[in-house]
């Protein structure tokens, strides 16, 4: 029997049920092998040709060749997440470094111009602080996101890409997309937005008039600090130019165990980004009101500079990464930082569990951060899913045995 995935449809149409129901059955199959209600993982670099190879037709299951092209299981993953972002289509990598890089790569050219936020993960910053200028001879601007006039005022007459992030990382500031989208489409130029922090259903850059959304799975999707991946997701004919450029071609291909662990990570989705959103507010807001904290960054608190952006744009939360400076001591800020019981030292996000990354930006970027970030390094707190309460208790306690107790 041919163990190919032919005819069955998706259970549900997006649009025809709640997002809820939706995050919960879209993409998922009976299998038509042997009647499994998961979508099997398919371990397989190739696939059976048709009788004839020339009428091959890429666009369904039957279309299957070889997996750094297309795997049943990657295919699945992005009809799910082209429609989770409202998009037409999605293109998943390896990494999220993998599909940014594919989507740059694709839009670019050399000698073009690119805008790009002043404030991104650090590896974007590097690809277009060094990469992209050395080798594919881009010119790139970083400005301030938040700041409209300085973006437009930026635009040159071979620009081509402006980039941001929704919620930076690291600082969380936050950008607003549509009018980011007007500035970039007067100018001819595509809007790429990194939505890694506010996936969907907080918000999606596609219905504000973004080009293509951008994803590390590594973080939410994914969910619980296993697999790594990426996505890219916009109209079919960018996305094809993106597939059949860079992943055919570069090859940042997502594992199919890797895609299958994602995929089960949309169905929690939104449960877990809720939860995520309401445990980050509390311990923003203890951290407000703590004495010993020198600055927080938090868009869902209202005194933050970025929440009237952040509430125009963003539905049910502000997502689950908080943001600290602590005056004083670098020596102790690193023993505030490790001795923390239920929260872990480690960079990434969008876990089940809470991480802290302590970091100290002593790089040109950190010019573009506010000053108490700048002058006391930045703790960035990945808030997971435990009790806000155990969570602000070992902040708490942490606190104490370093700084002493709050006044
Ligand atoms: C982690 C991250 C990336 C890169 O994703 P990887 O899966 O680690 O390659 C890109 N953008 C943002 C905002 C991130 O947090």
């Amino acid at each position: 029997m041919t163990t190919k995935q032919t005819s069955r449809p998706d259970k549900h149409d997006p649009g025809t049920v709640a997002d809820n129901t939706w995050f919960v059955h879209g993409g998922n199959r009976c299998d038509d092998t042997t009647g499994a209600i998961r979508t099997p993982i398919v371990m397989a670099n190739s696939y059976q040709l048709p009788e004839d190879p020339t009428t091959l037709d890429d666009s369904d299951y039957g279309g299957l060749v070889y997996t750094r092209e297309h795997g049943a299981n990657q295919l699945g993953l992005e009809r799910k997440l082209a429609a989770l972002d409202h998009g037409e289509a999605a293109a998943v990598f390896g990494t999220g470094m993998a599909a940014l890089h594919a989507a740059f790569f694709t839009i670019l050219n050399p000698g073009d111009h690119a805008i790009v936020s002043n404030v991104t993960y650090m590896r974007v910053w590097g690809l277009f602080d060094s990469l992209l200028p050395a080798k594919l001879g881009i010119v790139v601007d970083f400005v301030n996101i938040t700041d409209l006039d300085a973006v437009r005022a930026a635009v040159r007459p071979n620009t081509r890409l402006i980039h941001t992030e929704v919620i930076a990382n690291p600082d969380l500031r936050v950008s607003d997309i549509a009018a980011l989208a007007d500035i970039a489409h007067a100018a001819g130029a595509t809007l790429t937005v990194d939505a890694t922090f506010t996936p969907p259903p907080l918000f999606r850059p596609l219905d504000r008039g973004a080009d293509l959304t951008l994803h590390s799975l590594t973080k939410y999707y994914s969910g619980h600090g296993d697999a790594m991946g990426g996505a890219v997701v916009g109209a079919s004919a960018s996305i094809e130019a993106i597939r059949t450029g860079a992943l055919h071609h570069v090859g940042g291909a997502i594992s199919p165990f890797n895609a299958w662990l994602i995929m089960r990570g949309t169905i929690t989705l939104p449960l877990r980004i809720e939860r995520h959103s309401a445990n980050a507010q509390a311990i923003a807001e203890f951290l407000a009101a703590d004495p010993r904290i020198a600055h927080v960054a938090y868009p869902g608190l209202p005194g933050d500079p970025h929440h009237a952006r952040a509430s125009a744009q963003l539905r049910g939360g502000a997502g689950g990464v908080v943001s600290f400076a602590i005056a004083g001591l670098h020596q102790d800020r690193v023993r505030f930082v490790n001795d923390l019981r239920v929260i872990t030292s480690a960079v990434s996000l969008g876990h089940d569990e809470t991480l802290v990354a302590y970091e100290n930006y002593a790089e040109a970027r950190a010019s573009a951060f506010d000053a108490p970030f700048r002058d006391h390094g930045l703790i960035r707190l990945a808030v997971g899913l435990e009790a806000a309460d155990d969570l602000i208790a070992d902040l708490d306690a942490a606190l104490t045995t370093v700084y002493g107790p709050a006044e």
